[in-house]
């Protein structure tokens, strides 16, 4: 495999740029906008969600940690930035486009309830009765097209194509004939490598700071992941060689930066090589392949695999969490049933999506864009009549 330094001096063809400039199909917007006088369309789609309603709602918002005792948990928000971060160095070293790789990142779960994925679970429990599902992905596109609200002439942020086609494909694949309201995003063709990414850099950054806030609440032990995590405990004994005076908490964040690095090393070559192989001269020939290109080496991805196992099994679904899971089950499960029979409850704001989306999505679109704190407190307000 190539080093990154040899991928550095040697990039992918040019034939194969995302340019971003006024000129790519992929800046096409809904509503037909002048061009800014000194930043590209993606850098404006950038700020439009930074500027978001829903974006600031992420720091209210569980990333594995509902109730964080410590200052120091990541929330949904600053797991967001890290994953941005990463996916800005990828791209940087892979000569994408960085500005459209860092406002994918940076939208990538903005579709996300209250609680994390058992927030997610419940919601989509509870639409599942009404013959409905939840979907993080397809609500996130719902915010950016319908829900944000900051332009007088129309709905949502009108982002470019090429953001709006990451949204929906950052992370799975969904097909016409059950996703026909996204027939407009091709979505038989493999969508461009800045959004590829999005998915590594997301996994990336959550494998590596979720055994930090793991350790940060006490659930994870050094001794315990040392005996079971095969990738740290090699960059562990390595650290703890190099820097014998070192504190545990010292040895532990240096490990943590190192297989953070030796995952985005593998990313970047692996990607690369394989951009090569299969001889990707263009955006048409990559959008052609029968599968998505980024990704880890098979090495890697083993350790990948076996790292995102050992969460699952040790912090995800320990007693401790999975005490704040069913928290979540009941909160979402008793709320969405009180305003599907109590639709009078609901605020003025929803009443318009009432008669357009029906009681069921218009009780879920309101719920998914809640804090922790929010529901929690509408938990509080509303159990006793429920
Ligand atoms: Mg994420």
């Amino acid at each position: 495999m190539e080093s990154v330094t040899e991928i550095r001096t040697s990039p992918i063809p040019a034939a194969y740029a995302v340019t971003g400039m006024p000129d790519d199909p992929l800046v096409a917007r809904v509503y037909e906008e002048a061009p800014h006088a000194y930043r590209t369309p993606f850098q404006r789609d950038r700020a439009r969600i930074i500027h978001a309603r829903a974006f600031r709602r992420l720091a209210g918002k569980t990333q594995v940690f509902t109730h964080r005792p410590s200052d120091h948990f990541r929330s949904r928000l600053t797991h967001t930035m890290e994953v941005a971060q990463i996916a800005r160095a990828v791209a940087g070293a892979l000569h994408l486009n960085e500005d459209l790789a860092e406002a994918l990142a940076l939208v990538h779960d903005i579709g996300h309830p209250p609680f994390g994925h058992s927030g997610e679970h419940a919601l989509d429990r509870c639409l599942r009765e009404h013959g409905l599902r939840f979907d993080h992905n397809l609500h996130a596109l719902r915010i950016v097209e319908f829900f944000e609200q900051r332009y007088a002439a129309f709905r949502g942020l009108n982002l470019t194509i090429g953001v709006r086609e990451g949204i929906i494909k950052h992370s799975r694949d969904y097909t016409v004939a059950d996703h026909p309201e996204l027939a407009a995003y091709a979505l038989d063709q493999q969508p461009p490598l800045e959004a590829q990414l999005i998915d590594w850099a997301d996994e990336i950054a959550y494998l590596t700071a979720d055994l930090d806030d793991g350790f940060e609440s006490g659930i994870l032990t050094v001794d315990h992941v040392r005996a079971h995590l095969p990738m740290f405990s090699r960059f562990y004994d390595a650290m703890e060689l190099r820097f014998p005076a070192a504190a545990t908490q010292m040895l532990i964040n240096e490990t943590l930066k190192q297989m953070l690095g030796a995952f985005v090393d593998d990313l970047i070559a692996t990607t690369n090589q394989r951009l090569r192989i299969r001889h990707i001269g263009s955006l048409a020939d990559l959008r052609r392949l029968q599968t998505r290109i980024a990704g880890f080496s098979d090495r890697m991805e083993e350790e990948r695999a076996a790292a995102k196992h050992y969460l699952y099994q040790y912090l995800y679904q320990s007693e401790d969490l999975e005490a704040a899971h069913r928290e979540a089950e009941e909160v979402v499960g008793t709320l969405f049933n009180c305003w599907i029979d109590n639709p009078e409850l609901l605020p003025s704001s929803c009443l318009s999506d009432l008669q357009t989306d029906g009681v069921a999505r218009t009780v879920a679109d309101y719920m998914a864009g809640m804090t922790d704190s929010f529901i929690l407190a509408q938990f509080a307000a509303h159990k006793a009549r429920c």
